[in-house]
Formats: C-alpha cells, sequence, structure tokens
C-alpha cells in the first residue's frame, strides 16, 4: 500500500518535471530590440506545447551585410526570415526599415515544425492539399504559399494562428 502510494507520487513529480520541462521550454531570443521581443514573445505565446519545442534560437539580425552573409546567396535577399533546415534555429530580419511581424515569425516557426514535428505521411497530406490548391479544387491561403509546399504549409501554419 505504501509503496503504491511513493510509486504514484514519484509519478507525478515526474510528469510535472517532463510538463515544465516539454511546455514550459522557451526558446532562446538573440539580438532583440524590446519591440521585436514582444512580438517574438506574443508569436510564441500562440504555440502548442510541441510546436514550441520544435524551436530553440531566435536571432534578429539588424545589419544588411550580416543578412546577406547569413542567406550565404542562395536565397532572395528581400526574405524576411530562414529557417535552419534542420530546424531549431530561426532568423529574422530587422535591418533597417525592416519590421519583424507576428507573421513572419510564426511563417519560420511554421517550417520548424514541418521539419521537425511533421511525420511522412502528414507531410503527404499537405502534399496533396497543395496539390488540389495548384488545381483550383481548394483555395491557397496566400499568393505567396503558391511557391512550394513547404512555403504553403508555413503560410498555412501563420494564418491558422491567425495572423
Ligand atoms: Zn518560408
Amino acid at each position: 500500500m505504501r509503496k503504491a502510494k511513493m510509486v504514484k507520487e514519484i509519478l507525478q513529480v515526474l510528469s510535472l518535471s517532463l510538463f515544465l520541462f516539454g511546455f514550459a521550454k522557451h526558446p532562446l531570443i538573440i539580438g532583440a530590440d524590446s519591440v521585436s521581443e514582444q512580438t517574438i514573445r506574443q508569436s510564441i505565446n500562440k504555440l502548442s506545447g510541441w510546436d514550441r519545442q520544435c524551436i530553440w534560437e531566435i536571432r534578429i539580425i539588424t545589419s544588411e551585410d550580416e543578412w546577406a552573409t547569413e542567406l550565404s546567396g542562395y536565397r532572395p535577399k528581400s526574405a524576411l526570415g530562414m529557417c535552419e533546415s534542420d530546424g531549431g534555429r530561426i532568423l529574422l530580419r530587422a535591418t533597417p526599415g525592416v519590421v519583424v511581424t507576428e507573421h513572419n515569425v510564426l511563417h519560420e516557426i511554421g517550417h520548424a515544425v514541418w521539419f521537425l514535428r511533421l511525420t511522412d505521411s502528414e507531410r503527404e497530406s499537405v502534399k496533396k492539399l497543395f496539390d488540389q490548391a495548384k488545381k483550383g479544387l481548394v483555395s491557397f491561403p496566400s499568393r505567396y504559399s503558391e511557391k512550394n509546399v513547404e512555403e504553403f504549409f508555413a503560410e498555412s501554419f501563420a494564418i491558422a494562428k491567425g495572423v
């Protein structure tokens, strides 16, 4: 009887730590001013715990030179953000005249979710939806989402969060 009670208590403590570890985890925010930091935090607050676990670092880039270097030539310089293909690190552009928006933050997080959280069969389902949109059977969430299936998912993800 006593043992059973102890086991139960240990399990409760364990699930609480797992809860705190998994769901309260917050990505590191680097280089943000107060405005972009607030935008990022508001965006993160819209995420489920599982989606939140897909990002561990969000870095703000404020210089055009650094942005060009980070894009390493293979993305358009006009891009507002990028998510590394292993998913967890997001870079956002806040160069002079460019404001970080919740849509941009959640769009990049959408890429991280695509890379890290979706299963192969979930990605297949999104591809089917994208093909249906190309045939005009369902509508694209935005013009940019017509580009490819990954942008289709990232745009849908951001718009589904209400931004
Ligand atoms: Zn994108």
